[in-house]
Formats: structure tokens, C-alpha cells, sequence
């Protein structure tokens, strides 16, 4: 008999999580505006709502913990981690920040102004917030693969080039400079990018003189897909995959809270030193001196210890594959899911689940409402909240995908967690023809409005 997988670790250390009844949900729920951040964790049976900084550290990154230097300058902490950013992914020089978001405000203090076009793959949403926050335009340039949610297809990260071309040919030249890619597309269901398109698009811009930054949040789950899915990578390590993604870049923005394991912290890594430097300066004003930048010793190390650890195979393995068992059971029971399964997370599609309701009555956030009421469990809003107004038009943008998304926090949760989330998306679908209406916004914030958003339910 073949043996089943298992996860390749043990549990040392847990924290109690809490049930709830319905009607306490319901409570809850009004009191947090229908905004599921507004919860408080103890109100949440099953947290799904992001894999970003909620994963369990191993008890190597809390010993490396202990050995954290706190020296301002200098630290040994420092060098730990410059190495690692070194030997694993291939850069000279990097910037620490306290986490992703810093590393695009700090890399795009230098590199974008007003009037820009960045193009990209579905620019996540703190990217295009910095871009647009700076006046400037973020081109998604992701295959239309991508939006068929039930086509089967191995790489929907992919950036299109004709698509690309086409953002080229219709802007200055001198507005242009640099592409961004996002490994893995995290807005289009944690799907990778492979590394043909990856080389094509480097070509690409060398041809074009402008530079490819890599939003690299989950960098070692793309390498991890292109091993298993792509000709050639099949016996090569990991880390042997990650060494040769980067040699296209020539730079790159880090949240280390998904792939790298640890619960706070970021960074910036270049080629150039002239980039460097320049992006220094407004380190040294946002997060703190080069040494640290929002970071403290033990951060640090545990870092450059989940750098190490996050791209070793069996770490991948375990988790992707709990991924996949949850969207295997969804796609058993017919329920429309972003197809094939990505690597952090389920993307269930609410267009799909509530075609009843208007999609001016946001279809995904009220599945996400829904599915907290049945059980506990907190998801989020990956649609037209999330999708904010057009900065110019102010309209809402209703064009795209309509997704919940279930993350899975690295090393968190047990497979019978999984049964149960399983079985109450089951639930809230089976009655999906009852519910037909959605949700209106109440109170909304002019950028980034679905962490405060206020909403009602109609
Ligand atoms: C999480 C994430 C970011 C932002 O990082 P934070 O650490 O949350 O600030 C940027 N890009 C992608 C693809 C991400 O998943």
C-alpha cells in the first residue's frame, strides 16, 4: 500500500483557538461594521484572512532569536542576513525594512514619479497604492488565462508581452522604468510565473533599457511550482531554481512575513550600488539606519534563518500540498474555485456562488461575511472592495475577478482545520440560491479603503 503524505515536522508549541455561536457572530459581525480586520482573533475560530506574518516559526529561527544583536550599527544580525540574501538569492546589496510595503514605499521614492506607467502581473494591493498614491499608473499585463477561473493552466502568473508591447507603444518612453513582476501573482490566486516567461520578460527589458523588480513575497512557492510543473527544473533543488530566478532581476521588494516564515520584517535587494544608494537616503528617513531599517537583531536572524529554511523542499511540500488538499475537496464538491489550486491559498470565485446578487452589492465580500457566520472562519475580500475606486474617474472598478480568498497560514493549522473550513464553504454554497443580497459602503478611506471600509448589509 502506497503510504499517504504527511507534513514534515512535529508541533512543539500551540495556542488555543476559540469557538463561537452564531448569534455571537452575528454581534460581532454588526459591531465590526461587516468589516471582517475589524474582529478581534478571539472572535475568529479559523483564521484565514492572510499567510502574512501567521505562520510558526521553527525552533531554529527562535534559537536564532536568542543570538540577536541589538547594536544600532553594525550588527551581527545584519551580516546574517546579508549573507543569506547573498548566497540564497544572489544580490550584493539590500536594504532591511520593517516589512513589504516599506520596501516599495522606500524603492519607489526613487524609482517612480508623477505621470509613471509601471507596468506588471496583477500588482498587489499595497503596489499599486504606492504607484498610484504617487500619481502614477499600474498596467496589469497578466495573461488572460488568468481571469478563466476554471481553465486548467499551469503558469496563470504569467505576464502577457504582447500586453506589455502594447504599454510601450502607447506611453513615453522616458515614463517608463521598470517592469514589476509578482512571484507568485498573489491578486490572481497565488499562481506562479514560469521561468520561460520570466527569462522572455528580462529580455524584454533589457531590449527596452528599463530594469525588472521582482515582488518576491513568495518566491520560493513560484521556484516550488516550477520544479513540479515546469521541463527541465524537475531534479533541480530549490534553491538551485530560486539562484537562477534572480539572476533576471535586477531587483527586488521582500515582504519576509509569507515565504521566509518569520511574523514581522522586509527588505530591498539591487544590483546596482547607485540604486542602493539613493534608496539609503530614504531609508534612513522611513525606517532606520541601513543596518536595521525597522527591524530589530532577532528579526533579523530569524529571517535570515526562514530565508534557508522556506526554500528547502519539504517546507514547500507540506504546506502547498495542505493548500491543495482544501481546494481539492471544493473542486470534489463543484464549488468554483481559481483553478489550479495556488500556493498559499483557495481563491473561491463569489461570481460564480452569487450570481443573484448584483455586483454592485460586492459578491466576495458578502461570500466572506457569510462564511463567517456559519462557522468562525475569517476569510477576505479579494474583489472590487479590495480593487479600490479608479483615482481618476472615481468609479468603482467592478471589472474584475470576484474572489474570496481562504490563506493558509504556514505551519498552523491540521488537516482536520482544513475538513471543517471545507465542510462549511460547503454549507453557506448549498443555501447560496437563499441569499440575494449583498453589502453597500457605508464609510470608505480614499486609498487602500478595505482594511476600514464600513459596510452594510442590505
Ligand atoms: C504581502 C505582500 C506585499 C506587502 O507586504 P507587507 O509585508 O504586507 O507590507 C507586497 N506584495 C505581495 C505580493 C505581497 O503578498
Amino acid at each position: 500500500m502506497e503510504l499517504p503524505f504527511a507534513e514534515s515536522y512535529r508541533i512543539k508549541m500551540v495556542a488555543p483557538i476559540k469557538k463561537s455561536t452564531r448569534e455571537q457572530r452575528e454581534q460581532w459581525l454588526k459591531e465590526a461594521k461587516n468589516n471582517l480586520f475589524n474582529l478581534k482573533s478571539d472572535q475568529v475560530f479559523i483564521d484565514l484572512l492572510t499567510d502574512s506574518g501567521t505562520g510558526a516559526m521553527s525552533e531554529q529561527q527562535w534559537a536564532a532569536m536568542m543570538l540577536g544583536d541589538e547594536s544600532y550599527a553594525g550588527a551581527s544580525s545584519y551580516y546574517n542576513l546579508k549573507n543569506a540574501i547573498k548566497n540564497i538569492l544572489g544580490f550584493e546589496h539590500f536594504i532591511p525594512t520593517h516589512q513589504g510595503r516599506a520596501a516599495e514605499n522606500v524603492l519607489f521614492s526613487v524609482l517612480v514619479e508623477e505621470g509613471d506607467v509601471v507596468p506588471g502581473n496583477s500588482h498587489f494591493d499595497t503596489t499599486k497604492g504606492h504607484i498610484e498614491f504617487r500619481k502614477a499608473t499600474a498596467v496589469d499585463c497578466t495573461i488572460d488565462e488568468a481571469f478563466h477561473t476554471e481553465l486548467e493552466y499551469p503558469f496563470k502568473g504569467n505576464v502577457d508581452l504582447n500586453k506589455l508591447e502594447k504599454v510601450f507603444a502607447e506611453n513615453d518612453a522616458s515614463k517608463i522604468k521598470f517592469i514589476i513582476v509578482t512571484i507568485t501573482n498573489n491578486t490572481s490566486g497565488g499562481q506562479p510565473v514560469s521561468m520561460q516567461n520570466i527569462k522572455e520578460v528580462s529580455a524584454f527589458a533589457k531590449k527596452k533599457g528599463v530594469m525588472l523588480v521582482m515582488d518576491s513575497a513568495r518566491f520560493a512557492e513560484n521556484a516550488y511550482f516550477i520544479k513540479t510543473r515546469e521541463k527541465g527544473y524537475e531534479n533541480k533543488t530549490i534553491k538551485e531554481i530560486v539562484a537562477e530566478m534572480y539572476t533576471y532581476a535586477d531587483a527586488m521588494t521582500m515582504s519576509s512575513k509569507k515565504d521566509a516564515i518569520v511574523n514581522m520584517g522586509g527588505f530591498i535587494a539591487m544590483r546596482s550600488k547607485d540604486l542602493f544608494d539613493k534608496a539609503a537616503v530614504f531609508n534612513i528617513m522611513f525606517e532606520g539606519f541601513l543596518t536595521y531599517g525597522g527591524m530589530s537583531g532577532r528579526d533579523m536572524n530569524a529571517l535570515a534563518q526562514g530565508l534557508d529554511e522556506g526554500t528547502e523542499f519539504e517546507t514547500l511540500e507540506s504546506r502547498i500540498k495542505q493548500v491543495e488538499y482544501l481546494g481539492n475537496k471544493l473542486i470534489e464538491w463543484s464549488i468554483p474555485v481559481q483553478r489550479p489550486i495556488g500556493g498559499h491559498a483557495v481563491f473561491i470565485d463569489a461570481d460564480k456562488v452569487f450570481p443573484n446578487i448584483p455586483k454592485t452589492e460586492f459578491r466576495a465580500q458578502t461570500l466572506a461575511l457569510e462564511l463567517y457566520l456559519e462557522a468562525g472562519i475569517r476569510g477576505v475580500e479579494i474583489g472590487a472592495i479590495l480593487a479600490d475606486r479608479d483615482p481618476v474617474t472615481r468609479e468603482n472598478r467592478f471589472g474584475g475577478l470576484e474572489f474570496v480568498r481562504l490563506a493558509i497560514p504556514r505551519r498552523t493549522y491540521t488537516n482536520n482545520h482544513m475538513d471543517v473550513i471545507a465542510a462549511a464553504i460547503k454549507n453557506v454554497f448549498d443555501r447560496r440560491n437563499e441569499i440575494t443580497k449583498g453589502v453597500k459602503i457605508v464609510k470608505e478611506a480614499p486609498i487602500m479603503r478595505h482594511f476600514t471600509v464600513e459596510l452594510e448589509r442590505l
